[in-house]
């Protein structure tokens, strides 16, 4: 039985559309089809803000994985791309999270489902909004595209338009 997962990839260093397509490609072969993929969006590094935009995008994975063995799998596929830990929310070549894992909460040392982040930043909302406008929080209980409505992050997020490197 598998379960449909959603997953934020994003990068911000070197040729970022190829980074995430390297991303999927590398995802639908170690954790499962990829069943949709959000559009690509480009939003303004959240954090440390002198830094490049980011490029982020939402896919939805139908894993036979346990939640464990796919947060393994989104750390691969980061080292696969070289990433360094180099400061925290600092540049970095690709960065893979679980936003949701079906309807389960999961709150492990390692491993936080819904990710924290989710209600907090418009970059995450937006491409989610686009391919599950109406998937409903397993803990706040509200629509995803409340979520973004009643989100008070202000950083801009745009589409993406292929070559602006
Ligand atoms: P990050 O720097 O954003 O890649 O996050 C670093 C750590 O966050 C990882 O090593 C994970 O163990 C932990 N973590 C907790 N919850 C999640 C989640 N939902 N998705 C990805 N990483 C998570």
């Amino acid at each position: 039985m598998s379960t449909l997962s959603y997953l934020l990839l994003g990068s911000n260093l070197g040729d970022r559309a190829a980074r995430l397509a390297r991303a999927r490609a590398y995802l639908a072969a170690s954790a499962g089809e990829i069943v949709e993929a959000s559009a690509i969006y480009e939003t303004a590094a959240w954090g440390v803000e002198d830094q490049p935009d980011f490029l982020n995008q939402v896919l939805a994975i139908a894993t036979t994985l346990a939640p464990d063995a796919l947060l393994a799998a989104c750390h691969a596929a980061e080292q696969q791309q070289g990433r360094q830990r180099v400061l925290r929310w600092g540049a970095r070549s690709l960065d893979v999270d679980i936003l949701l894992f079906g309807n389960e909460v999961i709150a492990t040392p390692t491993l936080t489902v819904p990710h924290m982040a989710l209600p907090f930043r418009r970059f995450t909302l937006v491409p989610l909004t686009e391919i599950a406008p109406q998937l409903v929080h397993p803990q706040l209980h509200q629509t995803i595209t409340e979520l973004l409505a009643a989100c008070p992050d202000p950083l801009p997020v745009w589409l993406y338009k292929p070559g602006n490197e």
